[in-house]
Order: C-alpha cells, then structure tokens, then sequence
C-alpha cells in the first residue's frame, strides 16, 4: 500500500510518527494490535455517532448479512432509508444513494453545471469535498478567486474552473460572482467548516451566500457529510435556517458502513439518470448491509433527547480542556458546535483557513503524542475536529481532561 495505508491522514505524516495498527472497537474505545486501549475521538472521522460496534448497528448488520450482502437491484430497505432522510431534511424532496462523500459531492457539482447549463463552481478556502478533481483545487496566490491544482493528477484546464473564495467572507464570494457573472453554476460550502478543523460560520454569513447565489442564480449546495447528523437531525441547515438546493451526506449515514448520499430540490434531482439525461451509477450504491446499518442508526439518533446527551459531555469536553490549558498557561482556543470541537494552538480567534493554518503546529504534535500516551487517540492533524459519540461517558471526558492536564504541563513553548 502506499505509505502504507489506504486513506492518507491515517499515516500519521503531520504528527511524525508510525500509526497504530486498530484491533477492534467497542463503544468509545478501540484497542490496538498490541492491546493497548484508547479513548477514540476520531471515531471513523465521525461516521460512529453511537461508537464503535453498537449493538443494534451490529445485529441490523448481520441480520441484512444473512439475507445477501448485494443485489444490484431495488430493495425495500433504500426506500425506507431515503424516506428517513427526506423526512429529516426540509431541503431533500429526492435522494440519490452512493458509497462515499466524495461521489455524492461529483454527482452535486455535476447537477449543478448539467441545471445552469455554466461551468464554473465556487468552493471555500479550507472546506474539503473529497477527491474528485474540480475540488482538489486551492487558491492561487494573490487574488482569491483563482485556483490551482491541490495536486499532480488534477488537469489545470480543470482546475482552473473552479473558483475559491475565503469561508466566513462574503465580499469574497461576491467578486467572484461579478468577475464571472451568468459564469458561475453554484457554490459548494461545508456550513460549518470541519475540515481545516472546526470553524463556524459567521452570523448571517450563511444567508448572506444564499442571497448572492440567488442574485446570480446560482445553486447553493451543501457539503453536509460531516454536518448532516451530526449536529442535529436536520444538519446545519435547520440550525443556521438557510436552505440549500442540493445537499450532500455521508459519514453518519452509513453507521460505520460506506453510504452517502446527495439530495435537494425535486427539479434538479429529476434531472438524474434514469429520470433524466445527467448520468451516475454505482455497482453498491444503496448496499443491504449500509441500509442496515444507516436505518438502525438513524433510529436511534432521531430521538430529540440524543442531541442533548451528546451536548452536555462536549460541553464537559470543551470547558475541561480550557481550563486546564489556562492553567497551564497554554495558548488555547476551541471552536465547538455540539459535538463537533477542535482546539488551535493560538490565542487568535479562528474564522478562516489562514487563521487555522497560523496555530502552532509543534505544539500540536507535542500534545497529540502525550494524549497517545495517556490513552487518548485524537486525529493525528490539526486540521481535523474532535468526534463525541453516544458512548462516550462522562468518565471519558473526565480522563480524557485529566490526560491534557498531564500533557500541557509537560509542553514545551516559546
Ligand atoms: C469526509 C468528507 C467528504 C468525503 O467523503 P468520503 O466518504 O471520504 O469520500 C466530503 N465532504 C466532507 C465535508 C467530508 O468531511
């Protein structure tokens, strides 16, 4: 494998260090193939909401198992799953099912060029969308509007038709609606920021790129992967009230197994083959097994109380961490919304990815091994947020502050 793995960030690269090699899971802990525990706060990069190997999950999963793994044909349960997530979502009048994030997020920017007939899209400075190419881009320097390929692979005749703006600043996007006006097909936001860690948006900002995209009828898609269930059963959008036109999920929806999803406006999905002429298709897409695991998941994430639960111990998590860190006077600052948190190594508020990007990284490096250390596995990258599950206890969150205490006296800084 190269590198050594199979997902990038799992290599521990921004940490200097060899990765742990997993065993199993089990609620809020997973071992390692040396049998030592962890308190887990990737989580799946936040697919396990409920934690590792839930027993409803689980029996939903072996129960589908016995019945066959695949068909490649309709089934009852993708129907049951998609009604759940219509359901839950305002925005979503119909679903299409695939397998990761980053096809539903390919089949929305598709949607998007195929529904204005332009070709180019916006995204935000800091927001991942996965790994297709039109958003494997990052700014150009200078100007924010120009782009460049993240990477070699990623054609610059491509790249070039995506445009970056800077996340939390509207003036931004609106240049790049009036210097490629009637241009532009629509503009793809994570509504909160969860992978240049966690960053929220400003108020009103969200409404604000609603407006500019429908002055310049443009769609407004959602990158709710991350967002989706995780901060309430409705996403980000019932939060921040702002409706997009297409909306994309993955992670919890899934339950641990790979599914996702995109959805939106009933005019613009019925543009999707086999209703329409935009063509995507997957071999697994609405997989028995990921139907399982999604509907039991679901179930049991709908009931209002869960969001509550999972609030009160990130809230433990979030005043715990920054007090020990005021007591060890460590520079400290920790985005949250529910149970979504990152902290920075600044004492900078963090809006946007150059803010992100100035906390101190040796710091970080320093508090993530002495959390490894104490049992505590974080994402091993500043840019990534902090997952609390349903099974994380309250005697988690207390030894996992009582870990960081240990470990910010031990830090060393300028
Ligand atoms: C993880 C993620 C994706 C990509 O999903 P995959 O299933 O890894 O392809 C896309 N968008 C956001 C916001 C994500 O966090």
């Amino acid at each position: 494998m190269p590198g050594g793995v199979n997902s990038p960030v799992r290599a521990f690269g921004s940490v200097d260090r060899q990765p742990i090699f997993i065993a199993k899971g089990n609620g809020s802990k997973i071992c390692d193939i040396d049998g030592n525990e962890y308190i887990d706060y990737v989580c799946s990069w936040g697919a396990l909401i409920l934690g590792h190997s839930h027993p409803a999950v689980v029996k939903a999963v072996q129960a589908a198992a016995k019945k066959g793994t695949s068909f490649g044909a309709p089934t009852i349960a993708e129907t049951a799953l998609c009604e759940m997530i219509c359901g839950a979502f305002d925005s979503i009048d119909k679903l299409r099912l695939v397998s990761s994030g980053t096809e539903a997020v390919m089949t929305a920017v598709r949607l998007a060029h195929a529904f204005t007939g332009r070709d180019y899209i916006l995204k935000m400075s800091g927001c991942y969308h996965g790994h297709s190419d039109s958003m494997l881009v990052s700014a150009g320097s200078g100007s924010a509007q120009f782009s460049k390929p993240l990477c070699p692979g990623v054609p610059k005749s491509l790249s070039s038709l995506t445009l970056v703006a800077d996340f939390n600043d509207i003036d931004s996007a609106a240049r790049a609606f009036k210097k490629y006006k009637k241009k532009i097909a629509g503009c793809i936001i994570e509504p909160v920021a969860a992978n240049m860690g966690v960053v929220l948006p400003k108020p009103g900002y969200l409404r604000s790129l609603r407006k500019l995209c429908d002055e310049n009828k443009a769609l407004l898609v959602f990158d709710e992967v991350i967002t989706g269930f995780r901060l309430c059963f409705g996403g980000a959008q019932k939060i921040f009230k702002v409706r997009p036109d297409l909306t994309c999920l993955g992670k919890i929806i899934g339950g641990g197994v790979p599914c996702a999803a995109v959805g939106g406006r009933e005019d613009i999905m019925n543009m999707l083959a086999p209703a329409g002429a935009v063509y995507q298709a997957g071999t697994l897409s609405g997989n028995p097994l990921a139907t399982a695991a999604a509907i039991a998941t679901l179930n049991i994430i709908k009931d209002k109380r869960f969001y509550a639960g999972l609030e009160e111990k990130s809230q433990m998590l979030h005043t715990g961490l920054l007090d020990a860190a005021k007591k060890a006077s460590v520079p400290l600052t920790i985005n949250r919304i529910g149970s979504l948190l990152s902290y920075f190594f600044t004492k900078k508020q963090v809006g946007n990815f150059d803010d992100a990007k100035s906390a101190n990284a040796k710091l970080f490096k320093a508090f993530f091994a002495g959390m490894l250390k104490n049992g505590i596995y974080l994402a091993p990258s500043p840019f990534e947020a902090m997952f609390i599950s349903a099974a994380h206890s309250k005697k988690d969150i207390a030894k996992t502050v009582f870990a960081a205490q240990n470990t910010f006296k031990r830090l060393e800084y300028p």
